[in-house]
């Protein structure tokens, strides 16, 4: 069976081709600037290929890449039926999801429900499902949702203690986003350990441009970094992370700034490239190593945010089997990685200096013969753990 897994932005639309008799990636890519005069779009085969034009909607970028991928050439598959599956790509589904879902009309009215908890992702999901049904209609459409494996956070993890009817009557809680890559990875830590999920408590720490740890017990989420929205926890490329929720009203009390500008100021311009200018943690590593204190304390900061939520999630798990590091930081910052896991061997956790360096592309594991806590590196792969998702709930219609 072959799923193709979409990933619809606001002005962005990431596509995978997945053969699921093999895992096999036929065709993947995406298509940027959606809706401005001119847009991109990227598709790599065995081979890559690149066009610039205007793609004025969702639709004309998935009708293009739908023809690409039947292309005479170029193509992977002969006819668009084909694909007998999409799985979509969908980041708040509210208290309403907990698994993913086969998208029928139900569905995609209470989606619709919770797009004041996500009003910049949500309805860009929406329509990138709209638009699949459209062009691929004998397709089963799922949705598999980043907050979905949160759900199972008990009430003293996702409650604010703010006003009770605000939770009651505007849902505002913590939900947690990354849900697909922390259960893909906490999975995948338990066959490192050669155990069953259920017997094992991990805290995976998925560091990318956008960053979140989870507690993970016995293949169960109990708490993450995250919160309402992905600005909460640690400090990210260019989000703020945890600061005092005073902060925004000081802000637009006293700089004479408006909700609008302290909520792109605190989501856009803040977390490392609000410290250094650039957000890019490979740029600030270079110039850290060089010596400049800018980029270095910012570093120490960065570092910081994860260390300190790891030695929380330790006291909230109780025990800890596994720490997993991954996405484009955790995979790849080896000095990241030994910046986190210093000091910590009172916790049971010691990194090898030589396994942790480099990036890594496979599993490995990174920990010394005597650190209690095994620390592993994991790559992530949010694509495949959408496509079997959607191939376990078609499997359970
Ligand atoms: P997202 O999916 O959240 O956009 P990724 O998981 O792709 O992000 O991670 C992107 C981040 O990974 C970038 O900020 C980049 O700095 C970081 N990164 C990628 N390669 C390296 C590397 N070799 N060393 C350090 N950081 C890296």
């Amino acid at each position: 069976m072959k799923v193709l897994v979409l990933n619809a932005g606001s002005s962005s639309l990431k596509y995978q081709l997945i053969n699921m008799a093999d895992n096999h990636v036929l065709a993947e890519g995406l298509v940027e600037r959606i809706g401005q005069s001119v847009g991109k779009l990227k598709y790599k085969t065995t081979e890559k290929y690149e066009e610039e034009r205007p793609f004025p909607n969702h639709e004309t970028a998935l009708v293009r890449v739908s023809e690409l991928l039947q292309d005479e050439k170029m193509g992977v598959i002969k006819d668009a039926n084909e694909i007998e599956a999409c799985g979509h790509r969908t980041v708040h589904g509210g208290e309403e999801f907990n698994h993913s879902i086969l998208i029928d009309d139900a569905v995609l009215s209470t989606m619709k429900k919770c797009i004041p908890l996500a009003p910049l992702h949500n309805p860009a999901n929406i329509t990138g499902i709209e638009v699949a049904a459209s062009i691929f209609p004998k397709a089963k459409h799922v949705g598999v949702f980043d907050t979905a494996f949160h759900q199972s956070m008990p009430a003293k993890a996702y409650k604010y203690a703010i006003p009770a009817k605000f939770y009651e009557e505007d849902h505002i809680r913590r939900y947690g986003f990354h849900g697909t890559s922390h259960l893909f990875v906490s999975r995948e830590a338990a066959t490192m350990l050669g155990k069953e999920q259920k017997d094992v408590n991990v805290i995976t720490v998925h560091i990318g441009n956008g960053a979140s740890i989870a507690a993970v017990k016995g293949g169960k989420s109990i708490d993450t970094t995250m919160g309402m929205t992905p600005l909460a926890g640690l400090v990210m490329g260019t989000r703020c992370g945890d600061i005092d929720p005073a902060i925004p009203y000081f802000l637009c009390k006293n700089k004479d700034l408006t909700i609008d500008e302290v909520d792109q100021i605190l989501n856009k311009e803040s977390g490392m490239y609000g410290l250094t200018g650039n957000s890019d943690l490979r740029d600030i590593e270079d110039k850290f190593i060089a010596g400049d204190a800018v980029c270095t304390e910012a570093m120490e900061i960065y570092a910081y945010s994860i260390k300190k939520a790891v030695g929380s999630y330790f006291a909230a798990l109780g025990t800890v089997d596994a720490i997993v590091f991954t996405a484009g930081v955790g995979e790849n910052s080896d000095i990241v990685r030994k910046m986190v896991c210093s000091d910590m061997s009172g916790l049971g956790i010691e990194i090898d200096e030589s396994k942790n360096e480099g990036r890594k592309t496979n599993n490995i594991e990174v920990s010394s013969e005597s650190s209690r806590v095994k620390i592993f590196v994991i790559p992530t792969n949010e694509e495949l753990e959408i496509a079997n998702q959607t191939i376990e709930v078609l499997k359970n219609l």
